[in-house]
């Protein structure tokens, strides 16, 4: 029981192209990623220092099913939705569509796990690219708000703030647990 007190599930939600594989990437540490050929892998397991104290972090990189996804795609989003410690819901902060699938997702996430307080952070992706911001970081800090969860925007390309966000998934586990 002890040796598993501090691995954690992280699941990752959001529309396609808001930047999960790039984001899950840069927290696994891989180098180059060739995604055009094969076959993503969908989990990746570090163990972070923060705080003085070392935690695992299993991340499942997941996606939203099509419109009529497969019985293994529902499956599997299912699945995600039951198994997460801790969720990141991803949009891209040029593309306004993926900030409302977000709002979605956390009702659903609501609704799955309705008597838990399981951490949650909205995360606005693709911070660098200024010049096609469709969503402000005053409207994304707003949602969080409302959402009760916690906020960031980020730049897998630039490689902002990727480190603080999984610091930050860390510490709202810890909260939660040191709590109980
Ligand atoms: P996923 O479908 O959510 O896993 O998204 P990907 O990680 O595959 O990213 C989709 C596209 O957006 C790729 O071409 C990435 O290179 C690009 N991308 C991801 N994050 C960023 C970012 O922070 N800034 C910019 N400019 N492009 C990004």
């Amino acid at each position: 029981e002890d040796s598993w007190e501090s691995l954690y599930r992280v699941v990752l939600l959001g529309d396609p192209g808001v930047g999960k594989t790039s984001l899950v990437s840069l927290f696994a540490g891989v180098q180059d990623k060739d995604s055009s050929d094969q076959q993503r892998e969908d989990t990746y397991e570090r163990t972070l220092s923060v705080d003085g104290e070392e935690t695992t972090l299993m991340v499942i990189d997941t996606w939203e099913p099509d419109k009529r996804p497969s019985e293994e795609d529902n499956w599997f989003h299912n699945y995600c939705m039951q198994v997460g410690n801790a969720y990141v819901i991803v949009y891209s902060i040029t593309d306004r569509g993926s900030f409302e699938s977000a709002s979605e997702l956390r009702i659903q996430l609501r609704r799955t796990r309705q008597s838990e307080n399981i951490p949650i952070i909205l995360v606005g992706n693709k911070a660098d690219l200024v010049r096609c911001r469709e969503v402000s970081v005053e409207e994304g800090r707003a949602c969080a708000v409302v959402f009760d969860c916690k906020f960031i925007e980020t730049s897998a390309a630039l490689q902002h703030n990727v480190t603080e966000l999984f610091e930050g998934v860390v510490r709202q586990i810890r909260l939660r647990r040191d709590s109980k």
